[in-house]
Formats: C-alpha cells, sequence, structure tokens
C-alpha cells in the first residue's frame, strides 16, 4: 500500500482542512503516515500570511525529500492560491493545486502505483474562487480532543494588510446539515467539544439562520459538552450571541476578538471596520454580561505609520483591557495588499521591540489569568499526552490546567482545583473520578 503524508502550516482552518484531506486519501487506499516520517505522496497545506511562506515551504519539501526522494509533492492551501509562480520555482514539486481544487486535490493525483517524479509541476489553479456554500467532500479525523468544526471560509473585509480574501475568497457557508452531521459523528466518536471555524465564522449565514441560530442546533447534538468559538471579528458579536453565551450551558465563555491596534488612525489605515473605543464597548458589554469570560486577542506592531504614541495607545488597552492573553504579530508587507503602499513603514528593530514590550505584557496577562483561579474548582477537558510531567486540558473560558497524574485523562472532563498558576498554565489536582454532570455550566 502507498504511503501518504500530510502537513499543514497555519491556521486552524488549515488543519481542519487537511484532516478532511487526509481521509479523503486513506479513502483512495493510501497508508496514512505521520510527517517526517518516509512516503510515496507529500501533500503539504500552506499559508500565505507571513513572509516566511516561500522559505517555510522549501524547507519543509526538501526536509521531506531527504528521507523520501521519490515521494510525489502536492502543494495546496493559501500559497498555492497567491504565490503560485514562486511555488514553480521551489524544486521537487510535482504539482500545485489553488484554493478552489483543494478537494479535487486526490483526483489530480496519478494512480498510487503510478506516483512519480515529475520534470516540472503541474499547476491548477484559477484566478478566482467559488462564492457559493459548501460541503465538504469527507470528515477529517480530529488530532486533539478538542475537534475543529469548518462553518464558514472566505471574508468580505480587505483588511489592508491580508491576504486571505485572495487567498480565500468572499464569505460562504457550510450547509447547516453538513455542520450538524459532521457534529453528530464527532461527538458518536466521543469528542466533547467542537471548535467553530472559519475566516470569519460570525458571517455565517443559511438563509434567516446566523451564528446563534447555528449554535442553538449545535447544543442539541447529543454527546457534545462544549461548543468553542475560534476567533470572531468584533462587528460580528452581536448582543444575542452575547445573551446566548451567557446562558448556555455548552457554548463556552470564550471570545478570541481580534483587536489588532489600540490606535483609531491605523484602524483606520488597516480597513478594520470599527473604532478602539466601540471594541472597549463591546469588550465591556461581553464582560458585564458574562462574568467568567475568557477573553483574547490578536494585536499587529509595526504597522506603516505606526508611531511612539499610537503605539503607547495599543499598550495602554492591552493593559486596560481584561485579556487573559494576546497573540502578537509583527506586521510584514504581502505583495498584492494594499498596505505595501503606504508611507512611513516602521523599521524592523523598532517593531520587534514592540512585539517584544506586548509578549511581555501577554504572559503576565496569562498569569494574572491563572492566578485568579487558585483556590476554585473548574471542570478541564483533558488533551492527550504530557507536557513537563503535566497532562494538559483548558476549561471552557480556555484556561489552561496541568495536572500531575499517572491516569491517562485523554477526552476526560474533570473536575479540578486549581493550587497554583504559571504563566504557562495553572496546576490543578483532580478533586475526584467522577467526570462533571452533563449540562452543568461550562467555566
Ligand atoms: S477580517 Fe481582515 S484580517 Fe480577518 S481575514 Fe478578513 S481581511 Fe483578513
Amino acid at each position: 500500500m502507498k504511503r501518504a503524508s500530510l502537513h499543514t502550516l497555519g491556521c486552524r482552518l488549515n488543519q481542519a482542512e487537511t484532516a478532511v484531506l487526509a481521509a479523503r486519501l486513506q479513502r483512495d487506499g493510501y497508508h496514512v503516515v505521520e510527517f517526517g516520517e518516509p512516503t510515496d505522496l507529500f501533500v503539504l497545506n500552506t499559508c500565505s500570511v507571513t513572509d516566511e511562506a516561500e522559505r517555510t515551504c522549501r524547507y519543509v519539501i526538501r526536509k521531506t525529500l531527504k528521507h523520501s526522494p521519490g515521494a510525489f509533492v502536492a502543494v495546496t492551501g493559501c500559497y498555492a492560491q497567491t504565490g503560485v509562480q514562486e511555488l514553480r520555482t521551489i524544486p521537487g514539486i510535482d504539482l500545485i493545486v489553488g484554493n478552489q481544487f483543494k478537494w479535487d486535490l486526490p483526483a489530480f493525483l496519478p494512480a498510487p502505483h503510478d506516483l512519480k517524479k515529475q520534470p516540472d509541476p503541474e499547476v491548477l489553479h484559477t484566478r478566482t474562487l467559488d462564492r457559493e456554500d459548501f460541503s465538504l467532500p469527507e470528515y477529517g479525523e480530529p488530532d486533539s480532543t478538542r475537534a475543529l468544526l469548518k462553518i464558514q471560509d472566505g471574508c468580505n473585509v480587505m483588511c489592508s494588510f491580508c491576504l486571505i480574501p485572495f487567498a480565500r475568497g468572499h464569505e460562504r457557508s457550510r450547509l447547516l446539515d453538513d455542520v450538524i452531521q459532521e457534529a453528530r459523528i464527532l461527538a458518536a466518536g466521543g469528542y466533547r467539544e467542537v471548535v467553530l471555524t472559519g475566516v470569519n465564522v460570525g458571517q455565517y449565514r443559511q438563509g434567516e439562520l446566523d451564528l446563534v441560530g447555528l449554535i442553538a442546533e449545535l447544543e442539541e447534538v447529543e454527546g457534545l459538552d462544549r461548543i468553542r468559538i475560534s476567533s470572531i471579528e468584533p462587528t460580528t458579536i452581536t448582543d444575542d450571541l452575547l445573551a446566548r453565551m451567557a446562558l448556555s450551558s455548552k457554548l463556552c465563555p470564550y471570545l478570541h476578538i481580534p483587536l489588532q491596534s489600540g490606535d483609531d488612525n491605523i484602524l483606520s489605515a488597516m480597513n478594520r471596520p470599527y473604532s478602539v473605543d466601540e471594541y472597549v464597548r463591546l469588550v465591556q458589554r461581553a464582560g458585564a454580561k458574562i462574568p467568567q469570560l475568557g477573553l483574547g486577542t490578536d494585536l499587529m506592531v509595526g504597522f506603516p505609520g505606526e508611531t511612539d504614541d499610537a503605539f503607547e495607545h495599543t499598550l495602554r488597552i492591552a493593559q486596560e483591557l481584561p485579556f487573559s492573553y494576546f497573540h502578537v504579530f509583527t506586521y510584514s508587507p504581502r505583495p498584492g495588499t494594499a498596505a505595501t503602499k503606504l508611507a512611513d513603514q516602521v523599521p524592523i528593530a523598532v517593531a520587534r521591540q514592540r512585539a517584544k514590550i506586548l509578549s511581555e505584557l501577554s504572559r503576565l496577562k496569562r498569569l494574572a489569568f491563572a492566578e485568579q483561579y487558585i483556590g476554585s474548582t473548574v471542570p478541564v477537558l483533558f488533551e492527550s499526552g504530557v507536557q513537563d510531567g503535566f497532562r494538559l486540558g483548558v476549561t471552557g473560558n480556555f484556561l489552561k490546567v496541568g495536572v500531575s497524574s499517572n491516569i491517562d485523562l485523554t477526552n476526560d472532563l474533570k473536575e479540578v482545583r486549581i493550587i497554583g498558576a504559571s504563566d504557562r498554565w495553572a496546576v490543578g489536582q483532580l478533586t475526584e473520578n467522577r467526570q462533571p454532570m452533563r449540562g452543568v455550566p461550562v467555566l
């Protein structure tokens, strides 16, 4: 049997999609092996968000061909959509498949017994992408106890730094029946948490049904304990959604809301469709309705025109708002985006220094978030494996908890008493072996 190995670069959405491709290849008769093991076919699902895309692709392909010199290499994903010319120059690629044809990739492969390296890559690519709502051709096997559930694709916002609208096209939603069917399969397979994933999940629409309606449907799926929203744009968070989160026993009290900058001029140059004040008021509304809310954000430093004052505004908001962590990104110009034409590029050393300051603040926020739970008992859903002697899991509001235990806790939802905190995770003790009742609040 021919072997196939797959590797994902980039976001959760890519991870969910790689799992679908793996399921498809398995059905086509491939034996799917871990990335890094010798293989006959290598599928790379790429990302174009950072300026490292090309370098990372080169590196991963070189690494694979080192242990499997005859492996047929197929590249798909966002970089295959936006960087097809650059990909053509990378040695060792046999097939390049843009996002329009991602699901058809297995069909474009030669028959397994005919897999052999090509003198030049075959390219399947269109500049434009479908706008229609979709269903998935296959359901992947999640590689985490928190299963990614893709509900949406594409984005219409056109932030001036972002290539995603070019790489993934217009907003479109996954058909409701297809989402529910996969959720049922996941629950029946023992997965207790689903993470709703997409590019702009708050724009989920199926006729009259919006994200809140979808969540209401998912809450009816027997066996699912938790529904988590992965990352959601501030302008798409409605009072209905906050009310649902406040009342639901399944929807996790957790919001990751990208802010990007705490300065109105920079937000405007980024083409982000909200002001700092609107963002702050949203966070205040959310906090008032959902007392146990876990709040995360994305911050970008070094965007063109970011003066010391503008950065200070970001720093101040980051300090003042009740974030439990943030992801910090350093701006890098992506060819084809509007921001590349902006004046006043920030020197990289300055941007790096700013990123360092925010990352340190995020570390302190994470620690403070964990510390506030010392003495409390919280329900934790455990992942597989052991890290530095701890079995790790998360609460509904995304507090990471580590427990030292000889028992395999994978996929167990356990009551844990928090006894200590670090900037990596809160340290806890199992209070009992009994699992929390279904239907209790999901903190
Ligand atoms: S909202 Fe902005 S940053 Fe997010 S995917 Fe859309 S264009 Fe990119």
